[in-house]
């Protein structure tokens, strides 16, 4: 959060101009008004209806920076992942599930569409489709499948975002990208064979190291706002041994600089006496902040400096998390420990898409429904194109609904039945089976006759807020002038941004060298305040900051950095600023149990556990059925899930 987005205070008129005159120089100006209208519109509209008819597919174009340049290629109007703007959780796709969850909404009587299914899916990303895949080997490739989705595209946080508003296609991710596959299962193995990937051959097209390639990466930059300066820092990763020339120029106080060069050079063994089963157990008792301040002995601007390295990768404040998960992520402390800095260097060998695992998402909806995407294939999908008129039609036996919020969930007598939102209309639809593969926090709502101890367990599993911002530069001109092309940003709202280039997969080629256009990626999630203390607490005030921002605060603060980084450099954000995408994910990873908030449940009594039980004839998929944030996950308990419904009378 920049001072300038504090909504604590009023504007004065002075802050006003001062802020009408900055966001001119940042190329803001032109677009503002035509956002406000769109984003207003939508919310107004949304908040007015159920019942009436609302222009999903319009409102959820939304505010883009498409008035920047006119886009080429497919038009966003029936092509989601050409949209700009505010993506992710989108306007139009949240109201009615927040309408029904956090004000109690009631909704007139859903009109019976008379569709009757094998299956109902709540949730078209990575498990509803694998739920819809495992049926159809369960139960006859066949079987009538409808899957329900509340966003206008399909994949759940597996989203494509796709540019031409520079001249050849750009490809970007929008959500989940990496493929873990050392942690894959025989049926994710299983799975991903079924779709045609072959991971070997994935990885030999990936040059992509997280922008680890420029000269001076990773750098760090700190901000005029919060540092008082702006200064660039290169080759500057806390996670590696720092030395004193380099700490010498972090703009923080003197104290902390010569408390950093103590911590960095530091040798003893700080638990001295501890056997290693108590170093352990205590370094999962104290915050890793905790450990800096007691152990490290650094000042509190030293330590600050951590706070939001974690955003990306647990989608949580530094201070949620033990020492010994952060340490075991990467972050220094083990050479006061007894362990030295003998790191084989920066190594994360996952299989990458160029749009992430959207290509998986298409490969699942092309198999699914062939006539949406014929002849693709895991070499192609990445160019493939996709008729998303042909998601949804009766004479597919199976069926992909879009802007489709279900509301209620039910077992009847002879099955089960769904109803959702639609277009303003209340509609409702039946089936033999249903799996659930949405987020656990929304099921109770859905489905009240649960057992109490399965809807509280699911109200547990709150899921950690992401966002990931990606700006399509003109070219990389500035960045290759400063060296850079990974850069942390301590003080700002993305704690770290990256090009995405590399990935030469689906039968997409984007050279590690490409001058561009190229995506930027602005990655992270969103400080909570520090009065929200418990993870639950943070998480709920990170997601609640995340959806008061509107897409021109998000803009602001991305062309605010590009000019303050890259301005020197040249980079002119008023011209070389060509798109902008922010995908919000204020329901981002799958809870996770951390050592400082959570219990040792013995097994079958941890929360997921407990709350991913069937119930009559419904089955719950999703990576939180899993507890664990992951796109294999997600595939495990599909596979779980349509394993555990039982057999038709
Ligand atoms: C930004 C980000 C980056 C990630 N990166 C990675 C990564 O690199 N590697 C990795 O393995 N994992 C990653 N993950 C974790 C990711 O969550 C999983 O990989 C996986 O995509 C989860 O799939 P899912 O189907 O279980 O859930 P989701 O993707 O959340 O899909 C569930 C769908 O159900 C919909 N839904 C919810 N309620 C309703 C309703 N009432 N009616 C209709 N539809 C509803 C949701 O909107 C959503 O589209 C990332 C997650 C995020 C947010």
């Amino acid at each position: 959060m920049t001072r300038d987005q504090d909504p604590g205070k009023g504007p004065s008129v002075d802050r006003v101009s001062t802020r009408k005159r900055r966001d001119k120089a940042l190329g803001m100006e032109t677009a503002i008004s035509r956002r406000d209208l769109l984003h207003d519109a939508a919310l107004t509209t949304l908040g007015l209806t159920v019942g009436s008819t609302l222009p999903v597919d319009a409102l959820a174009a939304g505010p883009g920076t498409s008035d920047v340049s006119v886009g080429r290629g497919p038009q966003p109007e029936s092509y989601p992942p050409t949209r700009t703007g505010l993506r992710g959780s989108h306007p139009g796709a949240f109201e009615v599930a927040h309408g029904l969850a956090r004000e109690g909404k009631a909704f007139p009587e859903p009109e019976d569409l008379e569709e009757s299914y094998d299956l109902v899916v709540v949730g078209a990303g990575i498990s509803g489709l694998a739920a819809a895949h495992y049926y159809q080997q369960r139960f006859g490739s066949d079987a009538r499948i409808l899957l329900l989705e509340n966003h206008d595209d399909f994949g759940g946080h597996a989203r494509r975002n796709e540019f031409h508003q520079g001249g050849p296609m750009v490809l970007s991710m929008g959500g989940t990208h990496n493929l873990e596959w050392w942690k894959f299962s025989k049926t994710v193995k299983g799975f991903l064979g079924e779709h045609g990937v072959n991971l070997r051959a994935m990885r030999k097209k990936k040059d992509f190291a997280y922008g680890r390639s420029a000269p001076n990466s990773p750098a760090m930059w700190f901000d005029k706002d919060t540092y008082g300066e702006d200064r660039l820092v290169a080759n500057c990763d806390l996670t590696e041994r720092l030395g004193p020339d380099l700490i010498d120029q972090l703009p923080i106080s003197t104290a902390g600089r010569e408390t950093f060069k103590a911590f960095y050079a530091g040798r003893k063994n700080v638990l001295e006496g501890y056997d290693e089963d108590e170093a352990e157990e205590y370094l999962r008792s104290i915050s890793y902040p905790e450990f800096l301040r007691r152990h490290g002995g650094l000042t509190e601007d030293a330590i600050q400096l951590f706070a939001k390295q974690e955003h990306g990768g647990w989608g949580v404040e530094m201070r949620a998390l033990s020492a010994m998960e952060a340490m075991e992520d990467g972050a220094p402390g083990l050479h006061l420990l007894g362990g030295g800095w003998d790191r084989d260097g920066w190594d994360y060998p996952v299989a990458m898409w160029p749009d992430g695992n959207a290509s998986l998402a298409r490969l699942q909806v092309a198999k699914l429904i062939q006539e949406v995407a014929p002849g693709t294939t895991a070499d192609n999908v990445a160019l493939a194109e996709f008729a998303y008129d042909q998601l949804d039609r009766p004479e597919h036996a199976v069926r992909l609904r879009l802007n489709s919020t279900v509301i209620r969930t039910e077992n009847t007598d002879d099955g089960v039945a769904v109803s959702y939102v639609n277009d303003g209309r209340v509609l409702r639809v039946k089936a033999k089976h249903g799996i659930l593969a949405c987020y656990h926090v929304i099921i109770p709502h859905l489905f009240p006759e649960l057992p109490k101890a399965q809807r509280e367990a699911m109200k547990y599993q709150v899921k950690h807020p992401l966002v990931l911002t990606n700006v399509l530069l003109r070219n990389t001109d500035a960045l290759d002038k400063l060296g850079i092309d990974n850069v942390r940003c301590p003080g700002r709202l993305h704690d770290s941004l990256f090009t995405f280039r590399g990935i030469n997969t689906g039968g997409y080629e984007h050279d590690l060298e490409d001058k561009g256009p190229v995506s930027l990626v602005f990655w992270g999630s969103i400080s909570p305040p520090d009065s929200a203390v418990d993870v639950h607490s943070q998480l709920r005030a990170s997601r609640a900051q995340m959806l008061g921002l509107r897409f021109e605060d998000y803009e602001r603060e991305v062309r605010t950095v590009l000019d303050g980084l890259l301005g020197p450099a040249g980079f002119d954000v008023q011209r070389d600023v060509l798109a902008i995408t922010v995908n919000r994910w204020p329901h981002g990873y799958a809870y996770e149990y951390l050592d400082l908030w959570d219990e040792d449940w013995p097994d079958g009594e941890a929360p997921h556990e407990i709350a991913r039980q069937p119930f009559g004839r419904w089955a719950i998929a999703n990576a939180d059925a899993g507890a664990s944030a992951y796109t294999h996950v997600a595939i495990d308990e599909a596979f779980r899930a349509v394993r555990e419904l039982p057999t038709p009378a």
